[in-house]
């Protein structure tokens, strides 16, 4: 059966957040899974004599074992897999670090050896306590029964608690795509997505896309988040806390992160490259596997440029003028697309690594054949005519984008190829097409982006 479940605790006003793309790269690699989800959703649609995004949620029923299965194929154990209700409220009570001082999720191994030494204890207490945090993901102190009960009371005692945060919020759909939304200790809801994608037997990928502030401040046009308002940026161990809530969501780890949830993470970059420091070194993703997506800070890329990442930077093109491009992108007006491309130009000789661009396809709007004529001409004026993810534009309520017709889509790739830029084409996942982005960012949207503070359900 298609679709969706959508697990939500409490029933009050509540807030939210978008990732309106929510599958980025991982797509373009998983067409089976993407259209088997779109045809299982229209036909359901179709039986009951309406359009696929016309479903609502609460009459979408949830496909654990799709979910699961997509990634333990073998053992896929669908109610260890997804949290159920009562275990998301019981993460809600056994949280503490609103009214702690200090946090241990983001500390290196180093560290926590460190403090294990400062609380009297041999450094050996350190390094479990590392393993605990990350690969058992223990939510609390207490929880780490293989350490003292001395070093706990201590640790506690002085202030220290993990930080891990509560699941508010949880949408699966039927191709294995999860939407988590992780609710903070100011309780502001942050958005995170876990798309597993099927490979070769035991080498399956799982992605996670990553927000890296509430909100976002830059309001693309076609863009969701923006529409949500800003609110702050998100700290390094709440970026952190996303791939571990995923990693435990899908009893898998993840493979690979893109900084595509909400949120511009040029704007947060001391704190997205804290995280990706604890992703790689703490929790093994490897940095090529780590992708950052801007929409264009100034003087950011080539203060990026400077850690010499293996990470891959994502430009949000989007238009191939600035003329064109400071209509779909407000922020363009104050970096113009000459001196992003002079940007995007000298990280490619500072660091060596090919740039990827993304550009949004809306329909009437950038997606003609003189617009991608440009855009190849423009990518080899700068030498940058690498790659370009085209994402057919994801309908978002209140907006008056379309989404181009799939031959309109196939010709500005060709258009494209045989100026020699290759592209792929993001397949839309279960929670694009549905209560993913558009709905579920939506209804939580009508009120800020934030809980209403008070007794939890
Ligand atoms: N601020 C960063 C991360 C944004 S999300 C950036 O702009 O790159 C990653 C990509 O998804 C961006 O290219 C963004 O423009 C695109 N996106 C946002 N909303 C979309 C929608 N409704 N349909 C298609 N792509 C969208």
């Amino acid at each position: 059966m298609a679709g969706f479940v959508v697990w939500r605790r409490g029933g009050g006003g509540a807030a939210a957040a978008s990732c309106v793309r929510s599958g980025v790269s991982a797509y373009s690699q998983v067409p089976s899974v993407a259209r088997h989800l779109h045809v299982t959703m229209a036909a359901s649609a179709a039986a009951a004599g309406r359009s696929a995004s016309s479903i609502s949620q609460q009459e979408m029923v949830i496909d654990r074992q799709k979910t699961a299965a997509v990634l333990n194929p073998k053992e896929a154990p669908p109610e260890k897999v997804l949290l159920p209700p009562d275990k998301i409220g019981n993460q809600k009570k056994r949280s503490s670090s609103s009214s702690s001082k200090f946090l241990l999720l983001g500390k290196s191994e180093e560290e926590l050896q460190d403090l294990a030494a400062a609380h009297g204890e041999r450094k050996y207490r350190g390094r479990q306590l590392h393993q605990l945090i990350y690969k058992n993901k223990a939510k609390e102190i207490q929880d780490c029964a293989q350490l003292p009960k001395l070093f706990r009371d201590s640790l506690e005692t002085a202030g220290w608690s993990i930080g891990r945060a509560p699941i508010h919020h949880v949408a699966t759909s039927s191709d294995g795509t999860a939407k988590i939304l992780l609710q903070l200790v100011d309780d502001r809801l942050v958005e995170t997505v876990g798309i597993p994608v099927e490979e070769t037997p035991g080498a399956n990928r799982l992605t996670a896309c990553v927000s890296s502030q509430v909100g976002c401040p830059l309001k693309c046009t076609f863009c969701a988040t923006g529409k949500g308002g800003f609110f702050r940026s998100l700290k390094p161990h709440e970026i952190v806390e996303q791939v571990l809530a995923i990693e435990e969501m899908f009893n898998h780890r993840v493979t690979n992160v893109v900084f595509m949830g909400m949120g511009e993470p040029m704007l947060n970059l001391t704190n997205v490259l804290a995280a990706l420091r604890v992703l790689n070194q703490d929790l093994h993703i490897g940095q090529r596997m780590m992708t950052i997506s801007t929409v264009g800070v100034p003087n950011t890329i080539a203060r990026l440029a400077t850690h010499k990442l293996q990470s891959t930077l994502a430009i949000s093109l989007h238009a191939p003028n600035q003329l064109l491009r400071s209509q779909i992108v407000p922020s363009a007006k104050a970096y113009p697309l000459e001196a992003l491309m002079e940007d995007c130009s000298h990280y490619f000789k500072t660091t060596g690594r090919r740039l990827s661009f993304e550009y949004t396809l809306l329909e009437g709007i950038n997606d003609q054949k003189h617009h991608a004529e440009e855009l190849a001409n423009l990518l080899h004026h700068w030498e940058l005519g690498h790659h370009v993810n085209i994402i057919p534009y994801n309908p978002v309520a209140d907006s008056e984008f379309r989404r181009p017709r799939k031959q309109a889509i196939l010709e500005f790739v060709e258009t494209l190829a045989a100026r020699r830029v290759t592209a792929s084409v993001r397949q839309t996942r279960g929670l694009d097409a549905n209560a993913a982005c558009g709905q579920l960012r939506n209804e939580f949207q009508k009120v800020p982006i934030r809980v209403p503070s008070g007794p939890s359900a």
